[in-house]
């Protein structure tokens, strides 16, 4: 059995990482048997027991060290996110930076966060107290393949959990650094482990009993999969699965700067983020004038080598995902939409792809009722703001969104009734770890990031004190 154009190999119990800006091979890993597995799970168990028990300042020392690694080695580990998924290389290095200050931030604030909280009530005491759940399962992407992990990794860590990794099979290189830093930073043996194995074995993980929990980054399929199993086995788990965010311009908008951010938020890692800007709405009375101007600064995009410094996009991340991407697009135009940027298969090597734009989008083509993980973007008419948010809502996802206008309240009041876990006014989406993260619909449920995302692997316990009052 082969995947991903033999990406992981049943024969040889192999997974490669490819560079998809040239095909080539870069690395071959072996899959961890089940002995190994049983190990690493065993070890999880015990090592998360003796790590709830430090406090704070202990666990919090170690992941500013995290933090530091990340900083020190940022060179290295973004050149191989670079070519194991194609990011631009000056790209990956901000997300390395991202990952120490989410190191940095839960370091500072777990213990505010998960803080006993009195609450007045018939008992002469009674408060909540935050206990960790044990070794949690994270099932996690490519396209921000340390970025995901690590929004996950820090909060749970301090918050006295454990961590098991079961990383996108393209990017092992990643995961398994992922795992250095932690190690080389001093957290005891078993408390993030990253396990290699094909997104088939998750199933197996799920049902184990030495999982306590389960997070996933990915799509619907594999979001479906792993809601079923956590349910059939009861584990609290949190669903973090695709977007189709709608980038709102109203006529009365800024309408330079809509476009430049629109621009940079449909490119942004090739078009392959969950809270690209997917579907432009635009308002009838600027349509025009937003698809030229959006259309100049959307030509700042084009493809080069990853590596080179002056590369804004890069390849798509896998070649079977450009295949997928260009389907769409093709559906699109058969349904009426026309190509203004773009749309052509470039004749080189790698999973590249121009940056598409597709106007005359209704809600009928699969670029507007799918997400697309890739550098096309669909502009729609929207005859007023109403009608705008009612495009908006119109998606099976719910994950984030923008709307610009130059009424800011009126800003506030539509955001309100765009059913999404973000709405960003003036600006694009993007995630922040003072901020909370995730989707409603099929985006997912559960929260990631701020207070909020370190509470989701936790047993809020009541504890009521007697003598009653
Ligand atoms: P994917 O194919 O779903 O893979 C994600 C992870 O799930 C990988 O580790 C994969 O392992 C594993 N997996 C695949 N099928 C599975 C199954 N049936 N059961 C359990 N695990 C399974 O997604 P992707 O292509 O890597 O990532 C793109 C998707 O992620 C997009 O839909 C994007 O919107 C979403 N995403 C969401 C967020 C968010 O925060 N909401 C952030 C980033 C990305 P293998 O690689 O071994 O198959």
């Amino acid at each position: 059995m082969t995947q991903y154009g033999s990406v992981i190999s049943a024969q040889t119990k192999t997974v490669d990482s490819i560079n998809p800006a040239t095909d080539a091979k870069l690395e071959s890993f072996a899959l961890h048997t089940q002995a190994e597995l049983d190990m690493i799970l065993d070890r999880a168990v015990a090592t998360q027991r003796e790590w709830s028990q430090r406090t704070f300042a202990e666990r919090g020392i170690l992941m500013k060290r995290a933090g530091a690694y990340l900083r020190a080695n940022a060179a290295r580990f973004a050149l191989n996110a670079t070519r194991e998924m194609g990011k631009p290389i000056g790209d990956a290095e901000a997300e390395v930076e991202k990952c120490a200050w989410a190191c940095d931030f839960y370091a500072d604030n777990a213990e505010k966060f998960l803080a006993d909280e009195h609450i007045s009530s018939t008992a002469s005491d009674s408060y909540i107290a935050y206990q960790p759940l044990g070794v949690v399962l994270a099932v996690m992407p490519w396209n921000f393949p340390y970025w995901q992990v690590f929004r996950f990794a820090a909060p749970a860590l301090m918050a006295g959990n454990a961590g098991i990794l079961k990383h996108a099979s393209n990017v092992t290189r990643c995961a398994l650094d992922i795992e250095e830093v932690f190690t080389e930073s001093g957290f005891p043996a078993g408390a993030f482990t990253t396990v290699v194995v094909p997104g088939a074995e998750v199933k197996r993980l799920i049902a184990d009993d030495r999982i306590a929990a389960v997070t996933i980054t990915g799509s619907e399929p594999a979001g479906v999969s792993v809601a079923s199993e956590s349910g059939r086995y009861l584990k609290k788990h949190v669903l973090e699965l695709g977007g189709s965010d709608a980038f709102i311009v109203l006529a009365d908008a800024n309408l330079a700067e809509a476009a430049k951010t629109a621009a940079k938020a449909r490119f942004q890692n090739a078009g392959q983020s969950c809270i690209c800007g997917k579907r432009f709405i635009v308002e009838d009375a600027i349509y025009d004038r937003f698809v030229a101007a959006f259309v100049e600064e959307s030509k700042a995009y084009t493809i080069g080598d990853p590596e080179d410094r002056a590369t804004k996009m890069g390849p798509l991340a896998r070649t079977d995902l450009r295949d997928d991407l260009v389907k769409q697009i093709e559906g699109s135009v058969a349904k009426g939409a026309r190509v203004v940027l773009g749309g052509t298969l470039p004749k080189r090597a790698g999973a590249f792809f121009e940056a598409t734009v597709l106007v005359d989008v209704d809600d009928t083509m699969p670029v507007f009722r799918e997400e697309t993980f890739g550098p096309v973007a669909a502009v729609i008419r929207a005859r007023d703001a109403e009608h705008a948010v009612e495009l908006a809502n119109d998606s099976t996802f719910g994950l984030g969104g923008a709307l610009w206008t130059g009424d800011i309240e009126r800003g506030k009041a539509l955001a309100r009734r765009i059913v999404t876990g973000a709405v960003f006014i003036n600006g694009m989406t993007a995630s922040d770890p003072r901020l909370p993260f995730g989707g409603v619909k099929h985006s997912g449920y559960g929260r990631e990031l701020s207070y909020l995302g370190i509470r989701e692997f936790m047993n809020i316990q009541t504890v009521w004190v007697g003598p009653a009052k």
